[in-house]
């Protein structure tokens, strides 16, 4: 028998690690954690192509960590539970450099949030 079947709870933090794992998709969560964001936001913070970031965003969302929400042409993201902020800086807290700087404010972006 398979022991993590009857500890669903084990399987579904490992794959919640897994998921949020890379350093994008960290980077994209504590940018989302800033404040709920369109992918163009997204892309004018970080740096990445607009197709780079969606595919994260698809896949932080098919886990149900992201949730989002449309307005007008824009779709909205945010953290589905703002406590995995604590999650991400309490594991940073474990690294040499102990801290993350704080995400770099958008540049050059012409979504609402940005313009109003
Ligand atoms: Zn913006």
């Amino acid at each position: 028998m398979n022991v993590l079947s009857q500890n669903t709870t084990i399987e579904e933090t490992s794959e919640l690690f897994q998921t949020i794992a890379s350093a994008a998709r960290l980077e994209i969560l504590l940018a989302i954690g800033a404040g709920e964001a369109c992918v163009c936001h997204l892309e004018s913070m970080l740096g990445y192509r607009q197709a780079y970031i969606s595919q994260h965003l698809m896949a932080l969302r098919k886990a149900k960590i992201i949730e989002s929400r449309r307005e007008g042409r824009y779709i909205y993201h945010r953290l589905r539970k703002p406590e995995l902020l604590d999650v991400i800086r309490q594991a940073a807290a474990f690294t040499d450099s102990k801290t993350l700087a704080a995400p770099t404010p958008a540049k050059d972006c012409c979504c609402p949030k940005c313009i109003s």
